[in-house]
């Protein structure tokens, strides 16, 4: 799906504006990169986004695809989500939120919801480690797979 144009705009504006306060080049392909991931909740990987990419940027490499993702992802620009499948995945929502991973589509899907925003931890799991945050992810199969089966 695509996201709203606002927020595709914020998410971009927000982008520069962080590349500038961390004193890293902003090039037309870096936004680009980084817009193409602000554009859709598909959660892309780097090769999905390569493949649009090509159209407009004929000579753009994958590995530049690869490392501009893996710098944005160590600056906290973007981030990654884990999924059990070879390929990581990018997101551009840095909002909290989880996720919905179809074990037959590899689709990855945002969910929110509230009763997941007030985990009880045990005393046992706290004592280990400072929480900072935390993403659920759900494994299974989404409404399209379901309905072809
Ligand atoms: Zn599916
Ligand atoms: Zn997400």
């Amino acid at each position: 799906m695509r996201v709203d144009n606002a927020i595709v705009e914020k998410r971009v504006n927000d982008f520069i504006k962080r590349s500038k306060e961390l004193g890293i080049k902003i090039t037309p392909q870096r936004v680009a990169i980084y817009r193409e991931l602000a554009n859709t909740d598909e959660h892309p990987s780097a090769e999905a986004i390569y493949k649009k990419i090509k159209n407009y940027y004929p000579n753009i490499s994958l590995t530049t695809i690869y490392r501009t993702l893996e710098t944005f992802e160590k600056l906290g620009l973007v981030s990654v989500v884990n999924i059990l499948y070879n390929a990581a995945r990018y997101d551009a929502n840095l909002e909290p939120h989880h996720h919905m991973v179809c074990v037959e589509c590899k689709k990855v899907e945002d969910f929110y919801d509230e009763s997941l925003s007030k985990l009880d931890f045990s005393q046992k799991t706290l004592s280990r480690y400072k929480v900072l945050g935390y993403t659920v992810q759900l494994n299974g199969i989404c409404k399209d797979c379901q309905s072809k089966s």
